[in-house]
């Protein structure tokens, strides 16, 4: 399953959020690809400009699930606002995708993973519920990580750990097959030059972990994505997912 925070992208002319749905679109793997986007409704460099907002009823049009990740001009953490603010942003956010898309979202991924109980329940409140993830590309721009040196064995080590999960019957069963949900950024223009090589990636580590691929190993029906997203959502704050890179350390 993959996803896509942090954009859409705001530029004009060699769009990396356009790269990445040409590709999705067309590539050696497999066409039609359907992702998850965690959009910035309101990010002054992105979903908050026309170029924005097309892309995300571009996103919509193309089959995709649009998803929420902040509603505000910056990358907000939603664990350090009030309730009333997080309340606030929340509801901006839904109503900033219902206004694109005609569709309310249901799904919403925390800014720098950071969530607790509080946070569960503004999203409960708005419809919503939080997808985390399996793997992770670390290329998150405002993390100072723009190049992957290690793209294949750091996709290897995360699959590595999701397998055993898999194995112990702890993973969601949905349609058949086992979700396996994949972070990228695609305001990150070497993951949108990339994103094909990455996907080549995923399905090689896949092999040589003999983790058993379905026929088509991305998604590509909207309905059935989203159903496979929301079984594999945390909502409990109780629950401790393995969070990528430092942030368990860091929030817990
Ligand atoms: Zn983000």
């Amino acid at each position: 399953m993959l996803t896509f925070d942090d954009g859409p992208a705001a530029a004009d002319s060699d769009n990396p959020t356009v790269r990445v749905l040409e590709t999705l679109a067309h590539n050696p793997y497999q066409d039609n690809i359907k992702a998850v986007f965690f959009t910035q409704t309101r990010a002054w460099h992105g979903g908050g400009t026309d170029t924005g907002r097309a892309l995300i009823r571009r996103e919509h049009a193309e089959g995709h699930v649009v998803a929420l990740h902040s509603a505000t001009w910056f990358h907000s953490n939603h664990r350090f606002m009030s309730r009333a603010t997080l309340d606030e942003t929340m509801q901006r956010g839904v109503d900033d995708l219902v206004a694109e898309t005609g569709v309310a979202p249901k799904l919403v991924r925390p800014p720098f993973w950071a969530y607790d109980a509080e946070t569960l329940d503004s999203y409960r409140q708005h419809g919503m519920q939080m997808l985390l993830t399996d793997l992770n590309a670390n290329d998150g721009k405002i993390y100072g990580i723009n190049f992957s040196w290690h793209k294949r064995s750091n996709m290897l080590t995360h699959l590595a750990e999701t397998r055993k999960r898999w194995a112990a019957g702890a993973m969601p069963v949905v349609d058949g097959s086992t979700p396996i949900v994949v972070t990228f950024h695609d305001v990150n223009t070497y993951t949108s030059r990339h994103i094909e090589e990455y996907m080549g990636i995923l399905l090689d580590v896949a092999r040589e972990l003999d983790v058993p691929l379905a026929a088509k190993p991305f998604y590509d029906d909207r309905e059935e994505l989203e159903r496979a997203a929301l079984a594999s959502t945390v909502n409990s704050a109780d629950a401790k997912p393995q969070l990528p890179g430092l942030w368990n350390w860091l929030w817990q």
